[in-house]
Order: C-alpha cells, then sequence, then structure tokens
C-alpha cells in the first residue's frame, strides 16, 4: 500500500494515536507507561486537547516498528539510499549503527543536510522508502 504523503506529512492526530495504540493492543494506562506520561496526558492527546509532543510521537514510532515487519530488513539506510562514502560516514545513522532506525536520530544527513529538529527531520523520513516501507499501516490509522 502507498502511502499518503499528505497523511505522513502532519503530526500525529488524535484519530492516529488511538489507532496505533489499539494496533499494539495496548490500554490508555499501558500506553501512558510505555511512553513515560500521564494517564492523563494519553487521555489529552485522544480527545485532541494536547498536541502530541515530538518525544512521544518519536517513542510511539519506535515502538511500532518493533512491533510490525519492516520490508528489507536486512538492508541498512546508507545500502537502500546509496548513500555515497563520504556522507555514509559523516552520518549519525552510520556512526550508531541505526540501519532502519535512522529515522529515530536526530542529525541525520538526508536530502543534503541534517535538521535541526525532529519535527523537520520527521517530514524528511516520512515520505523517504526507508522509513516509510515499515509504516505503511499508519495510513489506513488515519483514515
Ligand atoms: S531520510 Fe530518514 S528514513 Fe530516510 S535514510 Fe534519512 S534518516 Fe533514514
Amino acid at each position: 500500500m502507498a502511502i499518503s504523503e499528505n497523511v505522513w506529512r502532519d503530526t500525529v492526530n488524535r484519530n492516529t494515536f488511538v489507532s496505533l495504540r489499539k494496533k499494539l493492543g495496548k490500554t490508555q494506562a499501558q500506553m501512558a507507561q510505555l511512553l513515560g506520561v500521564s494517564i492523563k496526558a494519553v487521555h489529552s492527546y485522544e480527545q485532541g486537547w494536547r498536541t502530541i509532543p515530538a518525544h512521544v510521537e518519536r517513542q510511539l514510532f519506535f515502538l511500532i516498528s518493533r512491533v510490525f515487519e519492516e520490508v528489507n530488513p536486512e538492508k541498512q539506510c546508507w545500502v537502500i539510499k546509496k548513500c555515497p562514502k563520504d556522507r555514509k560516514y559523516n552520518c549519525p545513522a552510520w556512526e550508531f549503527k541505526a540501519g532502519k532506525l535512522c529515522w529515530f536520530i536526530n542529525g541525520t544527513i538526508c536530502a543534503g543536510h541534517a535538521y535541526k529538529t525532529w519535527k523537520e527531520k520527521i517530514q524528511i523520513c516520512r515520505v523517504c522508502e526507508v522509513m516509510s516501507a515499515g509504516f505503511d499501516f499508519v495510513e489506513e490509522a488515519s483514515e
């Protein structure tokens, strides 16, 4: 299934949050514990009373990425993206052996340069073949 760029360019909304929590099979209390936030915070995310912060979005994506099977799981991002050596050796994804978890690390050198914030970086990652290969179900969750 192809990923809708419109969906991916938005931060996780409340419907996506609820759907992903349910896909993980977690209650609000369990989700709060996993995310390191209060149950009240999870409730607020799901009601749309609070914006889902970057660190929570990142943690949520990490949990999802560990549960759902990725496409080409054996391939590292620098292989998939065919990074030239000079870029690869200067990229934190290579330095920290992040492989397909490259999207989790800030400062990776993608689309020509490193982005300073998670919000900027994840917009690039969401439409990148490395991350999107393992997250195609998120489109369903956002509908
Ligand atoms: S754009 Fe993101 S997902 Fe793609 S290779 Fe770079 S860090 Fe990884």
